[in-house]
């Protein structure tokens, strides 16, 4: 199977399937798809352990590995060369860290507090470093560079897309995509669909958020929930991206 083809496929099945947001549908698949590799015998891979020993995984997706309840030990040694490998980097700094007192003889010295502040930085890279979040946000561009080329080069596909409308993110990440893939006379064509969606998703939620709101006046207690019920999980879902958080069954 060409590449292409690769990514083409599952664009085409959830522009076609009844989804929210298609690229979040896809998002969560490829997600899902990367945990269990790293959860599986990949783990154990001396290749993947050179990766992951120096990057961990990112909070939310340790989250996500966390949730899965497989492969514990696998989990444990990964963990366990991971600490091995920060704290070798991270102890000697900590450890040079403080600067020498002032005293009448050396004054002051203000040298000390770029290397807190870069020790600081050093942290907040590793914590951000993930090989999930690599592999997940280069799929996903090659998922958003296949929507481009639908659009542009397959009449069908532009009633898939607009049959749905985008979660904010994903239409920063089209946006962004279109500048970068779309000559100016495509762009034209497809930015007022875009715009378009948007502004419709925008007006669907606003509607069912209001009467979502309404529905707590006594008058109204025993009208119709319509399409309101859900309305605060479609909203962050709107808003953010899709999330476990936001499931409705979790927040009964
Ligand atoms: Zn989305
Ligand atoms: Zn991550």
């Amino acid at each position: 199977m060409s590449v292409e083809k690769i990514y083409t496929i599952p664009v085409n099945e959830a522009y076609e399937s009844d989804v929210e947001c298609p690229l979040c549908s896809l998002k969560k698949k490829v997600e899902n798809d990367y945990l269990e590799y790293y959860l599986g015998p990949s783990l154990m891979e001396p290749d993947t352990r050179v990766i992951t020993n120096k990057t961990g995984f990112c909070p939310e997706h340790m989250g996500k590995l966390n949730l899965k309840e497989t492969n514990r030990l696998g989990l444990g040694l990964m963990l366990h060369t991971h600490l091995k490998d920060y704290k070798d980097e991270l102890t000697p700094l900590l450890n040079n860290a403080a600067p020498g007192k002032a005293t009448l003889l050396k004054g002051r010295n203000s040298d000390y507090k770029a290397k807190l502040n870069a020790i600081a930085d050093k942290i907040d890279a590793r914590t951000k470093s993930c090989p999930i979040c690599e592999k997940v946000n280069y799929t996903m561009d090659r998922y958003s560079e296949v929507v481009m080329h639908l659009f542009a080069k397959d009449p069908a596909f532009k009633d898939k897309f607009t049959s749905h409308h985008h979660c904010l993110p994903h239409v920063a990440v089209l946006l962004r995509t279109a500048a970068g893939k779309l000559s100016q006379n495509e762009a034209a064509d497809f930015l007022p669909l875009l715009a378009k969606t948007n502004e419709e998703g925008f007006k669907a939620l606003i509607d069912d958020v209001e009467w979502f709101t309404l529905k707590f006046d006594y008058r109204n207690t025993d009208k119709p929930w319509g399409t309101a019920k859900n309305s605060i999980q479609r909203s962050m879902r709107f808003l953010s991206e899709d999330r476990s958080e936001f499931d409705e069954q979790k927040s009964k």
